[in-house]
């Protein structure tokens, strides 16, 4: 068997897990003291915590908050291993996986490479929007939002001046929901006051959605509820309206309108991320594997796929499940008992509800039999986010950040950091 990654040679059949997000990461801990050696590869070296990315893109929380060293997770067990690298092909006929930093062998391999931005085709907008799937482009919008700042004071042109100031999301999920509120939040309560020479009341927030509600995946009154908080915090919601294209700073509506935009921030939709060297076959819709229900890879044998990249069907969900943090986490959970035991169980999403935020005092939230929204929800996403942080220092970090903001009603965190490279010559 190939050992190029220098792991201890000890008999024990060898499971490659792909992906330290959060299935990937549950199943790697609940198989540590395991009959497998376990070999977790991830391009980054750090786990994320995606749903609090809009927050450092809006200065709210340190990137380091949200983000946890796959090592130091890795600590305490002997039977664990991870290597930092990305992989390039999978040769399922010799059970090899290759990587940017050399080949290995599996007995077992687990496919949790998450989903990717989906840009529906358009090269235009994937070049010219921002995006915000990773660490490194919550950073990037944040830099941009801050740089835009002080282009536009640079300028006396008034129509430049509200292309600059103004931001336009895309998409009426949770991610581009929460991120309007939060970028509404800054322009009442935190920019003025940075930028005192700037007329904040040509800074306009869009909310496009090409559906007739936003927050699709949750209940109508969610849905209602989130839009009402939205425009109370003074964003405009566009619903059933479609975009086209966006190049030269100019939005193109499905309707022939069009906006003057420098920021448009892309939350429209996700797809799977296809591995060279898995059959086509494996395939389904959105690009993702599709699994039986003990999240095999319905043409192989050995290999399996859990999380956003996997797509199962099952009674209670026809269209598969939501690409949600909570399916990926059960479905590391019970492969790694499948795993373990001979009595295979097949899959069953327990669904514990959804949430979502707005701004201060303003969420919504549905739980199994109870919806509800404002403060009550907005304490409970506060106290389940928190939670569900990898890491104590992480936890007491953001609760601190938290607290500072609620009652400064500021954001500490406006630093705009470019990464540099020397060029030696
Ligand atoms: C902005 C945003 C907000 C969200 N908010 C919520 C929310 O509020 N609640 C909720 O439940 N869900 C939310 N989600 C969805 C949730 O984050 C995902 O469902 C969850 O992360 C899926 O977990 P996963 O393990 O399948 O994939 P991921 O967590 O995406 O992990 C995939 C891992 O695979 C690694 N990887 C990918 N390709 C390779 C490769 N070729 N080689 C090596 N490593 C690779 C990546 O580096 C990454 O670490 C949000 C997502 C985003 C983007």
């Amino acid at each position: 068997m190939n050992n190029n990654y220098n792991l201890p040679r000890n008999g024990k059949e060898r499971i490659v897990i792909i992906g330290g997000g959060f299935a990937g990461l549950k199943l790697s801990r609940l198989l540590a003291d395991s009959k497998y050696q376990v070999l977790l590869l991830d391009k980054r070296n750090f786990h994320q915590f995606q749903p609090l990315f809009y927050q450092v893109a809006t200065s709210g929380i340190e990137p380091s908050s949200i983000s946890f060293p796959i090592r130091k997770v890795f600590q305490k067990y002997k039977n664990l291993h991870f290597r930092n690298t990305e992989v390039l092909e999978i040769v399922p006929s010799e059970n090899k996986v290759i990587t940017s930093t050399g080949d290995i062998n599996y007995n077992y391999l687990v496919i949790a490479t998450g989903v990717d931005t989906n840009y529906f085709g358009n090269k235009n907008i994937e070049e010219n929007s921002l995006s915000m799937k990773s660490t490194a482009e919550a950073i990037n919008l944040r830099n941009n939002i801050l740089e835009s700042y002080e282009k536009a004071i640079l300028t006396e042109n008034a129509n430049e001046q509200e292309t600059l100031l103004s931001f336009s999301v895309v998409g009426g999920g949770p991610t581009g929901v929460e991120l309007s509120g939060a970028i509404a939040e800054l322009k009442n309560h935190v920019l003025p006051k940075d930028y005192p020479e700037l007329d904040f009341t040509k800074m306009k927030i869009r909310l496009y959605e090409a559906g007739n509600r936003l927050l699709n995946g949750m209940s109508d009154k969610s849905g209602k509820n989130a839009q009402q908080f939205l425009e109370k915090l003074g964003v405009e919601v566009h619903l059933n309206t479609m975009i086209h294209d966006f190049k030269d700073n100019i939005i193109y509506l499905a309707n022939g309108e069009r906006i003057p935009c420098k920021n448009l921030i892309w939350s429209a939709g996700v797809s799977g991320r296809q591995l060279n060297g898995i059959s086509a076959e494996a395939y389904t819709y959105g690009k993702r594997l599709q699994v039986d229900r003990y999240n095999k890879v319905c043409t192989y044998n050995n290999i399996f796929a859990i999380g956003d990249t996997c797509y199962m069907e099952t009674t209670s969900y026809p269209k598969g499940h939501p690409q949600v943090a909570q399916v990926a986490i059960q479905q590391g959970k019970l492969l790694a008992r499948n795993l373990t035991n001979t009595d295979w169980k097949p899959f069953e999403y327990k669904d514990k509800g959804s949430m979502a935020t707005i701004g201060r005092n303003m969420a919504v939230c549905d739980l199994p039999g109870v919806k509800f929204s404002g403060r009550f929800a907005w304490l409970m996403w506060l106290f389940v986010h928190l939670m569900a942080i990898v890491g104590v220092k992480n936890r007491i970090f953001i609760f601190i950040n938290w607290a500072q903001s609620y009652f400064t009603r500021d954001q500490n965190l406006r630093i705009l950091i470019r990464p540099f490279r020397k060029v030696v010559a």
